[in-house]
């Protein structure tokens, strides 16, 4: 992903920020790139608003502004995700909750979301994890029961699909989408929310830009920041979000290759590819082993990390100590975002989960070549065996 062969960005990209800069006009605000990247999008998905912004980061935090929690409100997510998850919750003055995750394929597991949910808990924040739909209509129904908003984290999730054929993005408040280098399409950064409520639109378009009604002039209505993409951005992520389709359907075909070729190899647990966007290729070891596996395939040359986190976010440092200034403010009253028990999650990034890095531009070769490393690093170990495999 940060080679030229392992990106997508070509001429039409290159014409697009040609055309930008020679436009004389670099910013969204009196441009058009933005609101045409806007239109695309919410056509893409058949959302009522989309919004362009600086980064995914960005596009969560306006989820979470659309959410509207009070100082100390209280948002449940996962502890097997990107910072820039949550990292919003705190920006607003709100307390993450990590809730465990489903064993299966690390995403939020909605009967520990259900435990969870108390008299301050305003929102769930779903992750779609390495392009896998998370169990959105158990978590959809829950936010409805319990008056809750559900925010949809699609930055690895790119066209991704439930089980029933809907596109993920879809089923809450707001859904969040990252345009980073890793990500699926790219703009270097940048992000996209996307909504069928028109107030939180709203509240999001000027929360992006400094609360800033620019119908009234030169007035401001609320607090924001300046969260605009750029038009040399959005004219880059047009043209790459005319490839995306392609894309996803590149990286379905040889995920789905490799799926075929591990069917019935002892030890590992197989991602269910149905709707599956395979942002990474992962694979579950119900015996662990997963460092020393990947240790093995990466001298294979094969580009695969145990656990994907150093640790479940959870146990992350950044609750060891202050957050504003020498204040653990909003956490102060409150048990730690770190005290939270995920024992799954915390299996899953010692010991039982391997990702692959995967890409459009695979080959069937290097299909073959993945099975081939997997296939042989798993057949020396016993079936069942615990501990190192290599
Ligand atoms: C990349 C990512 C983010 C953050 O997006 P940025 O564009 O890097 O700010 C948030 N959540 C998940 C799940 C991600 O993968």
């Amino acid at each position: 992903m940060t080679e030229p062969d392992g990106r997508t960005l070509g001429d039409e990209e290159v014409a697009a920020a040609q055309r930008v800069i020679r436009s004389g006009m670099l910013n969204s605000v009196w441009g058009t790139e933005a609101r045409a990247l806007e239109r695309a999008m919410s056509e893409l998905y058949g959302s009522g608003h989309a919004i362009a912004c600086s980064s995914g980061t960005a596009a969560l935090h306006l989820a979470v502004v659309a959410a509207a929690p009070d100082p100390g409100d209280e948002v449940i997510t996962t502890p097997i995700t990107d910072f820039g998850t949550v990292a919003p919750i705190l920006a607003q003055n709100a307390v993450p909750v990590f809730a465990d995750v489903d064993p299966s394929d690390g995403n939020l597991d909605p009967a520990a979301v259900a435990r969870l949910i108390g008299p301050r808990t305003r929102a769930i924040l779903a992750v779609h994890l390495f392009g896998a739909s998370a169990r959105i209509a158990e978590l959809r129904a829950l936010a409805a029961d319990r008056g809750l908003a559900l925010i949809e984290d699609c930055a690895q999730a790119w066209l991704t699909t439930t089980p029933g054929g809907e596109p993920v993005g879809r089923n809450g408040l707001v859904g969040c989408f990252s345009l980073q280098q890793w990500k699926h399409i790219t703009c270097g950064d940048g992000g996209l929310v996307i909504t069928d409520d028109d107030e939180a639109a709203r509240r999001m378009r000027l929360f992006a830009d400094k609360g800033w009604d620019r119908a009234a002039g030169r007035s401001h209505v609320g607090l924001g920041l300046n969260y605009r993409m750029t038009e040399l951005s959005a004219a880059v992520a047009g043209a790459q979000l005319a490839k995306l389709p392609g894309v996803v359907a590149a990286r379905r075909r040889t995920a789905e290759a490799l799926v075929e070729a591990l069917r019935g190899l002892p030890g590992v647990v197989l991602p269910r590819v149905t709707g599956h966007a395979w942002w990474l290729f992962p694979l579950i070891l119900p015996g662990g082993g997963a460092p020393a596996l990947a240790a093995r395939l990466r001298e294979a040359g094969i580009p695969a990390t145990a656990g994907y986190l150093e640790q479940p976010l959870n146990h992350a440092p950044v609750w060891d100590g202050p957050l504003y200034g020498t204040s653990r403010y909003p956490l102060t009253g409150t048990g730690s975002p770190g005290d939270a028990s995920c024992p799954h999650a915390e299996r899953l990034v010692s010991d039982t989960l391997l990702v692959v890095n995967w890409n459009e531009n695979y080959t069937d070769e290097h299909v073959k070549a993945v099975a081939g490393a997997l296939t042989d690093a798993l057949s020396d170990a016993q079936p069942g065996e615990r501990g190192p495999i290599a």
